[in-house]
């Protein structure tokens, strides 16, 4: 089984309601060979929410207490993040999935990539919240950008 973000599934569970629909993705949701998760709002988000990146580092520093998540407006919400990240890991655990395709660019879901913690549209290298849990309890995590044509 393979465990993907539901935002590429077409659920509209992103920040600004919307998806980021990736027909590779729903393919194998229809297939019955994904099932879908949404880390923040495991978390305990909601649809919408304000957006937030991680401030003075990257998903692993934040795992060790040395960075936060913050939302636009200033506000700590790294406890929700970290509540999302080990609830998707349940998940993962239950389902016994060997792969793991989570949304690039994404606080909680990027794989190489996240904002850099400005609110200015930059981004830099690292992983989100959710990914370095995963990764670091040695399962795989790719991106929807590395998935075979
Ligand atoms: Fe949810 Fe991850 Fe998609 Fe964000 S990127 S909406 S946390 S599934």
């Amino acid at each position: 089984m393979i465990v993907v973000s539901s935002c590429l599934a077409g659920m509209k569970v992103r920040y600004n309601g919307t998806d980021s629909l990736n027909e590779k993705i729903t393919e194998l949701i229809e297939n019955e060979r994904a099932v879908a998760v949404c880390p923040e709002l495991l978390g305990g988000f909601q649809t919408p929410r304000e957006p937030a990146e991680i401030k003075g580092g990257n998903g692993y520093d934040v795992l060790e207490g040395k960075a936060t998540v913050v939302d636009k407006n200033g506000i700590n919400v790294t406890e929700l993040y970290l509540a999302g990240a080990y609830k998707t890991l349940e998940i993962v655990r239950k389902l016994q999935a060997n792969t793991v395709v989570l949304k690039e660019n994404s606080p909680s879901c990027g794989s190489s990539q996240i904002y850099n913690g400005h609110f200015e549209g930059v981004k830099c290298n690292g992983a989100g919240v959710t990914t370095a849990l995963l990764r670091r309890e040695g399962i795989q995590v790719i991106s929807e950008l590395e998935l075979a044509p």
